[in-house]
């Protein structure tokens, strides 16, 4: 077969229906339910113009409502040329999944613009981004009660702000107004950890993953974290965090990153932050000194290493690549990296999958908590900081008369006194949140994966875990 032409694969939302119905097939929902569950419930497409450059520009927009089980349903908003209904809806009911696989007690939603970021000036994203908002807050589908959206590929903090600038501007009176929008920056009521939180709940999971020895057996692996060789395709928000967190903090190499303009290789290992400044100042990695650049970048997906993370586009995992894949674990750090079709050979190989639903669900998990703050008006922490440094103040007092008592042939450890003393902030707030939840949640995947002999994978642990929920909250309801 020719490499270049792919043998026809269903596309992202049949992929997502494929994947669904291999787990729902294991279930026992009463008639109808699950394909309530499966459909997704509403798109909106709106076509607006915006006067640039002396001239009307046409663009295309979609917000895809795929569960209302619980509101607001929630999903960010994408910016790229390839957004189109169908992958709208396939992310939409991916975070229907998510949100109730980590207990975020949200619907799934997606949106998206058909618009290549790059060709627009800040004054110019800021016009259309802003229009887009209007046309979407006036059909309430941004709205703090019904539909919260966030970054996605394409956008961050930035476009966030400039969403939630023009939902007060809308809707004045209503004093939960901050709340609508999600990932936003810190000045403009956004929380702290959010930006890094995607790749951020990456690490937690794959931490978490390497506590099981009996999963790391699964995956043909063996021993811990460190030293485990990644390569990551997409440094983008997701990816470069995830590389530079593991990297950083848990001394994996990541020996490989993939980009729009070709791949970095390097044995011993790549300086994620150098790497990060290159790509800022020369817009993408070609002539990197520190590693062998190939402009075939999806290449390197085949590459040995331990951990593949693919963090850019779904579908880059396919069936013109996956019998070929080394990596014996994937976490898809994006949405839909891999097809169905793909998922059935990688699985038959025995590569372990910890899927999408689960890895990047860190971002929707910070998400919440903004949410939360922004509709409790006051910063995780305000409140019991200093008094849980009171508190502390009187076990370390206690500890230094017991010390003078001793005549000092007892001491405490160097710098426990100041790690003790200090009371959580917000960032270490939601980082314990997010901890908590990135295991929370994958303990309850490998409960399946393990305890079933007919669920094959974490993907299918992962979809029953996340149907059961959403199944109960229609049956609570009356459904
Ligand atoms: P981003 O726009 O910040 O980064 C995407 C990166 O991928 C960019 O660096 C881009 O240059 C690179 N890229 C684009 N095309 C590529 C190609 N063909 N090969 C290699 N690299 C390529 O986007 P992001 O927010 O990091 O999102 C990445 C993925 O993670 C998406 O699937 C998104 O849905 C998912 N995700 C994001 C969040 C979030 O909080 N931002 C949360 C959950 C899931």
């Amino acid at each position: 077969m020719d490499q270049q032409t792919p043998p026809a694969e269903p596309g992202f939302r049949e992929s997502v229906d494929i994947m669904f119905n291999r787990a729902v097939k294991l279930m026992d929902l009463s008639p109808g339910l699950e394909e309530k569950i499966r459909i997704c419930n509403a798109t909106y497409v709106v076509r607006f113009g915006v006067r640039l450059r002396g001239a009307i520009h046409t663009f295309t927009g979609y917000r895809s409502v795929h569960s209302e089980h619980m509101e607001p349903v929630k999903g960010g908003i994408r910016y790229a040329l390839s957004v189109h209904q169908d992958e709208v809806e396939a992310l939409a009911a991916l975070m229907t999944y998510k949100c109730a696989l980590v207990d975020a007690p949200f619907g799934g939603s997606k949106g998206g613009l058909c618009i290549d970021p790059r060709a627009w000036d800040e004054h110019e994203l800021e016009q259309i981004t802003r229009r887009f908002a209007y046309e979407l807050i006036k059909r309430d589908l941004i709205n703090p009660a019904q539909n919260v959206p966030a970054p996605d590929m394409g956008t961050g903090e930035r476009e966030m702000a400039w969403i939630a600038d023009q939902y007060k501007r809308m809707n004045t009176t209503d004093i939960n107004g901050s709340a609508c929008v999600t990932g936003k920056p810190i000045n403009a009521g956004g929380i702290q950890g959010r930006t890094e939180a995607t790749g951020r709940g990456v690490q937690y999971a794959l931490r978490e993953f390497f506590r099981h020895p009996e999963d790391i057996a699964k995956a043909n692996l063996s021993g811990k974290l460190a030293g485990k060789r990644v390569i990551v395709q997409g440094l983008g928000n997701v990816g470069y965090h995830a590389a530079k967190f593991l990297s950083e903090e848990d001394n994996a190499i990541v020996t490989g990153i993939i980009e729009r303009d070709g791949s970095l290789y390097a044995e011993a290992g790549l300086d994620v932050e150098d790497v990060k400044k290159w790509i800022a100042t020369h817009g993408g990695v070609a002539n990197y000194p520190h590693a062998t650049h190939d402009a075939d970048g999806a290449a390197l997906l085949e590459h040995e290493c331990d951990i593949l993370i693919p963090a850019a586009l779904e579908g880059v995992i396919n069936m013109t690549n996956a019998d070929r894949i080394k990596a014996p674990l994937i976490i898809e750090a994006a949405n839909g990296p891999t097809t169905a079709g793909a998922d059935e050979v990688l699985r038959k190989k025995g590569v372990v999958i910890i899927p999408d639903m689960y890895a990047n669900a860190g971002g929707v998990t910070v998400s919440y908590f903004e949410w939360v703050k922004n509709l409790s008006h006051i910063r995780f922490g305000r409140m019991q900081r200093r008094a849980e440094e009171a508190r502390h103040e009187l076990i370390v007092a206690e500890l230094e008369r017991l010390d003078e008592m001793l005549e000092h042939r007892w001491s405490m450890t160097p710098n426990f006194k100041e790690k003790y003393l200090r009371g959580a902030d917000e960032l270490e707030l939601v980082r314990s949140g997010l901890d908590d939840t990135m295991r929370t949640a994958y303990q309850a995947m490998r409960d399946v994966w393990h305890s079933r002999d007919d669920v094959p994978d974490l993907r299918t642990a992962a979809y029953l875990v996340s149907i059961r929920k959403v199944a109960d909250s229609y049956r609570a309801k009356g459904l």
